[in-house]
């Protein structure tokens, strides 16, 4: 006897975004180099291998809240679309992804003058 195909049936609904602040950094690299040619930074040589240092010398631990986890940012303390300078070791500090987070919307929040 042969079964019945079952057939996905396609929902009558399909879902909407209803939220009026969207997530951070959802926007595609290269929107977002368009809006911030500094991030291209990131990508240097020079940038890599002065975050390696620092990072090998002072260790994984997030200078903020020493939490340890796998994944570090060596983060700029004055941002450099701040003017800050880039391959300072006193404009550094390593941070864990939490801390980072909140650090950059703060940055962000100052610049845009709402703090
Ligand atoms: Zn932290």
């Amino acid at each position: 006897m042969k079964r019945p195909r079952l057939r996905q049936i396609k929902p009558l609904l399909t879902p909407i975004d209803t939220r009026t602040v969207k997530p951070f950094n959802t926007r595609s690299y290269k929107a977002r180099l368009q809006a911030d040619p500094s991030l291209k930074f990131y990508s240097t040589a020079a940038w890599q291998q002065f975050r390696s240092a620092v990072i090998a010398e002072r260790g994984r631990r997030c200078e903020t809240c020493s939490a340890t986890p796998d994944t570090v940012y060596l983060d700029h303390i004055e941002e450099l679309r701040d003017g800050g300078a880039p391959l300072d070791r006193s404009n550094v500090q390593v941070l864990c992804g939490s801390c980072h987070q909140k650090k950059s919307i703060r940055a962000r929040m100052v610049r845009f003058g709402l703090v």
